[in-house]
């Protein structure tokens, strides 16, 4: 990395301030409560546990850690069912010390909390995107934030495609602006992916739209052996190169997008052969399997079993595996053979010795639902950022960290 880490801080009594990617997904804590007074709890503390090693290691050396984060989307207004109060207990309970919550974000109160705090204490800050000026990366805001730090790290990889005030306005208003341990751990297992791959090295794509993916089959077809294609995005090429499709979800104005990628990836695209196809995603409705087109007032909904059975032999070569996107539509037990035929090959190639990459929401949910999360060589805390990542793009969020000298 060519950018400050962790590592190269002088932390001791230091205010470091630490933008933290604590977006998970809440729940009510209490539903005999009230609409107007719900209390929440964390459902899914992934993301909190990933910040953890530089939590402990700012602890470890003495700073106060002064931590941001955003929490869905109040847009730019504070909403009670966005607050962080819940992820501040939660991260006291896994981190073993008390973690202090300030609900103000900026200004005078959060100042004197901080001068009060003694050295290894944590406080979380409310939501940054409770004020407008956060997406919008107004400069008055990142002013204020950079106000509450001596130093600044950013451990945020999955908001890190994003130019927020929070992670990048106040990074270009500090005089060192570092790399945590998560971002560096995600850019190092990414970067050399994408550098310097051991071979064969394979992309699995899929998931609903071929339009969130061409960035990346675009840079990737240039750098790996060969995409394997499945999930509904499969359906626009397959069109594209004349068959039928039924009624699968195909991007119509992109088909000729689909068909010239087609034609100058020499080969190196792999499309399903076969599909489980029914009428409906409903479950009670009959699937059944199909070779080559599909018939009308049918859809794609999963790969089949040959394709299942290519594409396993496809992952048992691969040295170097990145996969991105579900192979149907797994979240219904009928369609989700596919996918979880994927996650068992990507955990079988990691025991063989390769590099395994999963990122994206549905593939890590897929993967964690199987039990072989812990078999994956590395799980991306960052869907978007990941994807930009592999489209060659640079990250605002890592871009505007300090140079090392
Ligand atoms: P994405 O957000 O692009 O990764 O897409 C994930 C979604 O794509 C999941 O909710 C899947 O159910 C859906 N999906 C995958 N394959 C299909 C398919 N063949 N038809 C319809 N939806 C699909």
């Amino acid at each position: 990395m060519t950018k400050l880490s962790l590592g190269d801080l002088d932390l001791y009594a230091k205010r470091v301030l630490v933008r933290v990617d604590f977006n998970v997904p809440l729940r009510p804590k209490d539903t005999a409560t009230q609409q107007n007074n719900t209390r929440y709890e964390v459902a899914d503390d992934t993301r909190i546990r990933a910040a953890l090693p530089t939590l402990r290691t700012i602890i470890e050396a003495s700073g106060k850690a002064i931590l941001l984060s955003h929490l869905g989307r109040p847009n730019g207004v504070p909403d009670s069912q966005y607050s962080l109060s819940p992820v501040a207990e939660h991260l006291s309970d896994v981190i073993g010390q008390r973690v202090r919550f300030s609900s103000d974000t900026i200004g005078p109160v959060v100042q004197k909390t901080i001068r009060s705090m003694p050295n290894s204490s944590l406080l979380l800050l409310e939501n940054t995107r409770f004020f407008p000026g956060e997406t919008q990366n107004d400069p008055a805001f990142a002013a204020a934030l950079a106000d509450l730090g001596d130093v600044f790290v950013n451990d945020a990889f999955g908001t890190s495609h994003r130019a927020h005030a929070s992670n990048v306005g106040v990074a270009t208003k500090m005089n060192q602006a570092a790399a945590g341990l998560l971002l560096e751990r995600e850019i190092r297992h990414l970067g050399r992916a994408l550098e310097a791959p051991e071979r064969p090295m394979i992309a699995l794509l899929g998931g609903a739209k071929v339009s969130d993916k061409i960035g990346v089959i675009t840079n990737l077809i240039g750098i790996v052996d060969e995409i394997i294609i499945g999930g509904a995005m499969s359906y626009t090429f397959l069109k594209a190169s004349g068959h039928s499709t039924g009624c699968s979800l195909v991007e119509d104005s992109l088909l000729n997008h689909a068909k010239a990628m087609l034609e100058s990836a020499g080969g190196k695209l792999s499309l399903p052969k076969d599909h489980i196809i029914s009428t409906s995603i409903d479950t009670a409705s009959r699937s059944s399997i199909v070779s080559g087109s599909i018939p009308d007032g049918y859809m794609g909904l999963d790969i089949g079993p040959e394709t299942v059975a290519r594409y396993t032999r496809i992952l048992r070569n691969a040295r170097t595996i990145i996969w991105n996107g579900p192979m149907g539509v797994f979240e219904v037990d009928a369609f989700a053979a596919g996918t979880r035929a994927m996650a068992t090959a990507v955990a079988e190639a990691t025991k063989r010795g390769a590099m395994t990459i999963v990122g994206g929401g549905d593939s890590v949910a897929a993967i964690t639902e199987a039990g072989l999360a812990n078999s994956v060589r590395h799980i991306s805390t960052g869907g978007g950022a990941m994807l930009e990542f592999l489209e060659g793009k640079a990250l605002p969020g890592l871009a505007t960290l300090t140079d090392k000298a």
